[in-house]
């Protein structure tokens, strides 16, 4: 065997399988405008800085470990009983929390495809399986298909709502047929990185369906509306025993002093966010009408990034403009172009890129 001529440790053999998770790059002068990552494009509020600032004083000490006073504020936020909230590093690592809690080696995990990279990748470092169900050519999950793909092995649907990287929705009403339809036995998680961008009436809300359904988690973060990318802090809401799971399986430690008192220091400032959000929504309604002007092909996004379709044409001559213009965008395959938005300016250094390779000019 290969083990007695083995000279180094063996890596699992899972993790080969694995795709390694591919970053946006980041930007190598101010000049860049950096739109990878579907981070704010602003820097995080003065009061938020300052208790960062104050926080790291202590950080000769580990953090509270169970976020209680964090988790109080959520609670209040969200009009939730705290003992339903796991607080995370990052909302990926709730994910990672709840796939390893739930799922044993060879079990199912159903999600859509194309969405946020990191679900196949967390899926098998667990050992489960993933099962990824394309979306339909509109961009939508296709909850349909996602409800036929559940077998007796399946523990756990993803939901991305609105969904990595194209940003697209979802209405209340398909998310509660869904529901009807997947065994009280699986966990379905909504991820709602986004869901403070979301101004479409008759969206998906998932927590308003917390109370009655406890099959039902629900993913939030504070990397994107509330600007905290760099600190790491997520949660997740769900029913008392899965919020219990989250926090047996989470690394000890895991949230970080600075990042719990940014994270509080955002819940009161909501207003403030909420500025952001609202400009930042005006903005896409702009930037996505003049793109869709220009000829190319968007679908509607309630996200903070919008999706340019490929459509079968070959994506390089836009990612050379792209890069010519100092413009970081994250392309996909062949598949398309997510592109983060962001103030006005900026947004504005897309559509010139864009309409010069539409006109041949680039
Ligand atoms: N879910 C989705 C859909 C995302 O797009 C992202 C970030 N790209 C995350 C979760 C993870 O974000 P974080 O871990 O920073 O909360």
């Amino acid at each position: 065997s290969t083990r007695s001529v083995r000279r180094s440790p063996a890596l699992r053999t899972a993790l080969s399988a694995i795709p390694p998770y591919a970053p946006g790059r980041r930007a190598s002068s101010d000049l860049t405008a950096a739109l990878a990552s579907n981070e704010s494009h602003f820097a995080p509020l003065p009061s938020v800085q300052q208790v960062v600032q104050n926080a790291a004083r202590t950080v000769n000490r580990y953090p509270d470990m169970t976020s209680t006073r964090l988790r109080e504020e959520i609670g209040a936020f969200l009009q939730t009983d705290p003992g339903h909230i796991a607080v995370s590093p990052g909302s990926v690592g709730a994910l990672q929390q709840l796939v390893t809690s739930f799922c044993d080696e060879g079990d199912e995990v159903v999600f859509a495809w194309r969405s946020f990279e990191a679900y196949p990748i967390l899926v098998r470092l667990a050992g489960a399986r993933p099962v990824p169900v394309p979306l339909t050519a509109d961009e939508e999950h296709d909850l349909d298909a996602m409800a036929a793909a559940i077998t007796d092995r399946t523990r756990m649907v993803l939901l991305c709502v609105p969904n990595n990287p194209t940003g697209v929705g979802m209405t209340q009403a398909d998310l509660v047929a869904f529901l009807d339809r997947v065994p009280p036995t699986v966990l379905v998680v909504v991820d709602e990185a986004y869901a403070e961008y979301v101004d479409s009436p008759g969206h998906a809300a998932a927590l308003s369906l917390l109370d009655e359904r406890s099959n039902v988690c629900v993913l939030r973060t504070f990397s994107k509306a509330y600007g905290l990318a760099g600190l790491r802090v997520g949660y997740a809401v769900g029913p008392a025993h899965v919020a219990d799971g989250l926090r047996r399986a989470a690394l000890p430690f895991g949230v970080s002093a600075p990042a719990q008192e940014a994270a509080i220091a955002s819940l009161a400032a909501a207003g403030e966010l909420h500025t952001r959000v609202t400009a930042l929504v005006r903005e896409r309604r702009r930037v996505v009408d003049a793109v869709r002007d220009q000829g190319w092909s968007v679908p509607d996004s309630q996200a903070n990034f919008f999706w340019l379709r490929a459509n079968g044409r070959p994506l390089s001559r836009l990612l050379t403009a792209f890069d010519d213009a100092q413009i970081l965008v994250r392309p996909f395959a062949d598949e398309g172009i997510r592109i983060t938005l962001a103030d006005r300016a900026t947004n504005d250094r897309v559509l010139r890129v864009l309409s010069d390779v539409r006109r041949g000019a680039a």
